[in-house]
């Protein structure tokens, strides 16, 4: 790859990621990692492409870095920074992705299972049609370097926060707090810089003795560490989900923001990102979802989303649901094997369309009616939030 259809991968998958995550706004910690970023750019061994370090509004501690200089730290990572020097760290090692021009391999990172994305649970392929694919970019960021690409990258990141000045050795520490936290979640939220690892202990033990050595050669006899300064700046962060992006209590999905509300299936899976909420069975084979449709009138709205997939309708009918105009439609896509049916309703709420589909293949639609009918009533004007 040239450096040119490198900067070029990179640019391009920025705004798909940014969508994926919606940017999380917190402009002195933004400015924060960008002065740090910056000068640790200068140090390094690629200081003449021009590098982006961004903030992610999502929970998962994850912090990764695609091709062509952008870097980006979730919320969930800054928050579980103990001090400066951890932070430098992990950012000397995503940078050190970019400085040593490391490949993806073809193999997923543990995002997927982080983010616990439905598109990974829907069993059968013919539903995938409407599940919103991964955008190129995200699947860019849920690939994984190869070992001893992350083994470079620790050194890289052992030598760019100690030149900057910090005390590398914090590194260690914050893989051992990762470790400890790993072991007491079960072991399924490992950040990508552990997962692909053979040992983590193994690489606590080599980063502690290169930050020594470094610490040495820099004759540092003062590192920065910066708990308590590091601990403000990030003092009033969102930890966790974020109750405003939407929450679930007792079975029920709550969007305190958008103000509606509805029941959840008993046993599904539901994913929440800014463009939608998808609800999914463990066997995977229904699915649900909800989006905005936009403004406009419910038959306009019907029409744009018959021809969106390819949908013959079957049947049509008005409905009030809690008080709301609803057109629900039947409606089929002839695959090249078998069809799908599909039960859309259309919900007029505050100025706004709601577009609330139930999706399986026809064969098992009956299995699914029900419950894909019981939900869409469900949909009501928020009423409860704790
Ligand atoms: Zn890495």
């Amino acid at each position: 790859m040239t450096e040119k259809q490198e900067i070029a991968m990179g640019k391009e998958s920025d705004p798909q990621i940014m969508a994926f995550f919606g940017s999380y706004e917190d402009p002195d910690l933004q400015k924060f990692i960008n002065e740090k970023g910056q000068a640790m750019v200068k140090i390094s061994h690629r200081s003449d492409i021009a590098y982006e370090f961004k903030i992610v509004d999502s929970p998962v501690v994850n912090a990764f870095a695609t091709p062509g200089g952008y870097v980006y730290f979730t919320r969930g990572i800054l928050a579980s920074f103990n001090n400066e020097a951890e932070f430098a760290g992990v950012l000397g090692h995503e940078i050190g992705h970019i400085t040593a021009r490391h490949s993806v391999i073809q193999q997923r990172n543990s995002m997927l299972g982080q983010l616990g994305l439905i598109a990974g649970i829907i069993l059968v392929p013919e539903l995938s049609d409407f599940v919103d694919p991964l955008s190129a970019g995200m699947q860019l960021a849920m690939m994984s370097f190869g070992r001893e690409d992350e083994r470079q990258s620790d050194k890289l990141g052992v030598e760019y926060s100690t030149r900057i000045g910090y005390d590398a050795s914090e590194m260690a520490e914050f893989f051992k707090t990762l470790e400890r936290q790993n072991k007491s979640s079960g072991g399924e939220k490992v950040p990508e810089f552990l997962s692909t690892h053979p040992s983590p202990e193994k690489r606590t033990i080599t980063v502690a003795k290169l930050a020594e050595e470094w610490k040495t050669k820099m004759k540092l006899t003062n590192p920065v560490v910066n708990g308590d300064p590091y601990l403000r700046r990030i003092d009033g962060l969102i930890v966790g989900e974020d109750p405003k992006q939407g929450f679930i209590e007792n079975n029920t999905f709550y969007h305190p923001v958008m103000k509606f509300q509805f029941t959840i299936p008993r046993g599904w899976k539901l994913q929440n990102t800014p463009q939608q909420v998808q609800l999914a069975p463990e066997n995977g084979e229904a699915l649900m979802m909800l989006t905005l449709a936009g403004k406009g009138t419910l038959e306009a709205s019907a029409n744009q989303l018959l021809e969106q997939y390819k949908l013959t309708l079957v049947e049509s009918k008005k409905e009030t649901i809690h008080g709301l105009n609803a057109l629900l439609l039947l409606a089929d896509q002839k695959q090249e094997e078998g069809t799908i049916r599909v039960l859309s309703a259309l919900i007029q709420y505050e100025g706004m369309i709601y577009s609330f589909m139930g999706i399986s293949e026809r064969s098992k639609f009956p299995n699914y009616q029900s419950t894909f009918l019981s939900t869409v009533h469900n949909f009501q004007e928020l009423t409860a939030v704790r």
